[in-house]
């Protein structure tokens, strides 16, 4: 008899987004006429910009012509978009070939579809909390993972000690759901720690674009010694909006080597077994996002983004209330008022402010006690619940 996958019985259920949607739900349907103040999930609200937008229509009357039609595209990535990646890097300072960098459908199915150039035997740790996905696509692999418990005392920023032990690392800087951003220094000590142990670093920079504060590092490949210890997992779902048209890139040095195998030879090896390429449309209005003009735009939407955060986080100051986050990323992680528990503080803000945001509990067991703001949503909303958000809890 065919066996199933056993890993899949060993998935926690994700109580979470399923917990807040039908509380939202229940909320609705005793007071229907109430407007919902939405900071629960990490979905962006703007519209793809007008580069993005004629790129697109742009490659579509491509696709009406024999001259110009695509058909199937290279697995790895169209050179054009790889270049433009390479040269997005190198504006930073770091130099990448043009075959370092994949093409992707979004870091999502990279984060778990990675796992395959790993032996299974190898752990991974996974500092918590965290995006539920890494548990998950770990779980689903048959994998141990090593759980590593961030708090307030290291600003939700761990570092390797000498307990540390696991060959997979997951790094998530500027991090979901904390918002906090690992500085130079910090990283060279994972770096040099993975180095020093053989192991890989898998750092996921889907919020890179939201760095504001110059001296933080967007990639760990500025870091000294990551080109022999990293893999970087990119996204331009929250850069760009691209969250349903879809595309990110991976980037492995030729330098990651264990045991004589070269990953970025077995990258290509996997992609052009396992897939056919991203769609030449999606390329095409992808490769506008990294010209001068897609810059200048992407940028527009995301300093909306970022003054909802400062909104959010001035109502927090005035309030006294701890947090992190919200300078440098989307999220805002906050401590929640007179030692409430998440979901007791989720409540409390659904049923007196019709605010949603999410539990802390949901990203990891050391979440517990705090509640994370997502400021992708409109301007006048975050301004009305930073409001009711001061009424509620001064
Ligand atoms: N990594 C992190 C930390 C995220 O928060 C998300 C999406 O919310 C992703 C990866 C997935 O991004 P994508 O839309 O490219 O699959």
């Amino acid at each position: 008899m065919l066996t199933p996958n056993m890993n899949y019985s060993h998935l926690k259920n994700s109580y979470l987004f399923y917990n807040i949607a039908q509380k939202t739900k229940d909320h609705l349907s005793a007071h229907p006429d109430t407007h919902l103040y939405r900071m629960g999930i990490g979905d962006v609200s703007l519209p793809l910009c007008d580069a993005v937008i004629k790129g697109l229509h742009t490659a579509a009357d491509d696709q009406a012509n024999a001259s110009t039609f695509n058909g199937y595209m290279p697995e790895c990535g169209a050179e054009f978009l790889r270049k433009a990646v390479a040269e997005y890097y190198q504006g930073r300072g770091v130099e990448l070939a043009d075959d370092e960098v994949f093409i992707s459908s979004g870091a999502s199915d990279e984060l778990g579809d990675i796992l395959d150039i790993f032996d299974r035997s190898n752990r991974s740790l996974i500092i918590e909390p965290a995006y539920p996905a890494y548990v998950d696509a770990n779980v689903m692999s048959g994998r141990e993972i090593v759980h590593m418990p961030s708090s307030r005392e290291n600003g939700f920023l761990p570092l390797p000690d000498e307990n540390t032990d696991a060959e997979l690392i997951y790094l998530c800087s500027p991090n979901n759901p904390t918002g906090a951003v690992f500085d130079r220094e910090q990283l060279k000590k994972w770096v040099d720690y993975a180095n020093a142990h053989g192991s890989v670093i898998l750092f996921d920079a889907a919020y890179e674009a939201f760095i504001e504060d110059d001296a933080l590092p967007h990639s760990i490949f500025e870091i000294e010694g990551a080109r022999t210890c990293a893999v970087e997992i990119c996204s331009l779902s929250k850069t760009a909006g691209f969250t349903g048209t879809r595309l990110g890139y991976t980037v492995i040095p030729k330098e990651l080597v264990r045991c004589g195998m070269r990953f970025n030879d077995m990258w290509v090896r996997n992609r052009t077994t396992k897939t056919n390429g991203v769609s030449y449309i999606i390329q095409r209005a992808a490769a506008e996002v990294f010209t001068p003009e897609g810059q200048r735009q992407i940028h527009e939407n995301i300093a909306i983004y970022k003054n909802n955060a400062r909104t959010l986080m001035q109502a927090l100051d005035s309030l006294g209330i701890w947090y992190t986050g919200g300078r440098n990323a989307p999220y805002i992680w906050l401590e929640c008022p007179n030692g409430m528990g998440s979901w007791e503080f989720f409540d409390l803000l659904l049923n007196k402010a019709q605010i949603i945001g999410t539990p802390g509990e949901g990203f990891g067991k050391c979440g517990e006690g705090y509640f994370r703001f997502s400021t992708f949503g409109s301007p006048e909303d975050t301004r009305i619940a930073a409001e009711r958000l001061i009424e509620l809890l001064k």
